[in-house]
């Protein structure tokens, strides 16, 4: 993870980094491994990004094994979901992958530290600019963020080697499903408001897509066109 910085560029270490060193050990340990992410490059890629720094109001609570607000009223996933997500998409160095849902930027983080080439859509703009101020301080390169509704997935730049939604979808878009390369995986948050399936398509072949559930997760709704309408319903 050569382009990690892992600081911010103009701020000079405080010493705080070797106890995030320490507590990001224990996160791959206790709650990644244990519960059995096993890809070495995702444990090592968590192992790496400094959470922290994507939760600036709750820095205290980065690595505790939960949730937790962003702005917006939106929130940063648990690690564990991350990280299971991240395996799941099963990528490789130099993968296209689409994100919906940017929110802190920390996921894209994660995807870029795989090799990935990622563009990432956000419908706050607010949250956007966090986002690309964050990743820009800590030197991430090959992400791009945008605003806008990301529920119909970006055609312009498909197909994509991955997709992987980080809001939750009333039924699976099928934009996105179409928007896959041969071989490459969708990794979606579906159900109803307060609890979802974390599902998995995997295309495999121009029309013929493998899909499964990896067990239940709770998400924020995705909001836009392929997801729930403004307002709520
Ligand atoms: N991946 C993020 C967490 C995302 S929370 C991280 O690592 O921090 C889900 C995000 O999806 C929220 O920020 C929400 O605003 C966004 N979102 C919801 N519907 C969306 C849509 N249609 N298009 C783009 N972003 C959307």
């Amino acid at each position: 993870m050569r382009w990690l910085r892992n600081r911010w560029r103009d701020a000079p270490d405080d010493g705080g980094a070797d106890a995030s060193e320490r507590q990001r050990r224990s996160m791959v340990r206790d709650q990644l491994e244990r519960r059995g992410v096993r890809d070495e490059r995702v444990l090592e890629c968590m192992a790496s990004v400094r959470r922290e720094l994507f939760v600036p109001g709750a820095a205290a609570f980065a690595y505790d094994d939960r949730a937790l607000p962003i702005e917006a009223g939106q929130t940063i996933s648990q690690p564990y979901i991350v990280a299971r997500m991240t395996e799941l998409l099963a990528i490789d160095d130099g993968d296209r992958v689409l994100e919906i849902g940017t929110g802190s930027g920390y996921q894209a983080a994660i995807l870029a530290g795989l090799g990935a080439r990622v563009l990432t859509i956000e419908r706050h703009a607010e949250l956007a600019a966090g986002a690309t101020e964050r990743l820009e301080r800590l030197g991430v390169t090959g992400v791009e963020i945008r605003v806008g509704d990301g529920s119909v997935g970006a055609p312009e730049g498909a197909p994509w080697d991955g997709i992987i939604v980080t809001a939750a979808a009333p039924t699976l878009p099928e934009a996105l499903r179409d928007q896959l390369a041969v071989g490459g995986r969708l990794v979606i948050p579906v159900g109803p408001k307060y609890q979802q399936d974390l599902v998995v398509v995997e295309r495999r072949g121009e029309r013929s897509w493998a899909q499964w559930s990896d067990g239940p997760v709770v998400f924020v709704p995705l909001v836009g066109e392929g997801g729930w309408q403004e307002g709520g319903r």
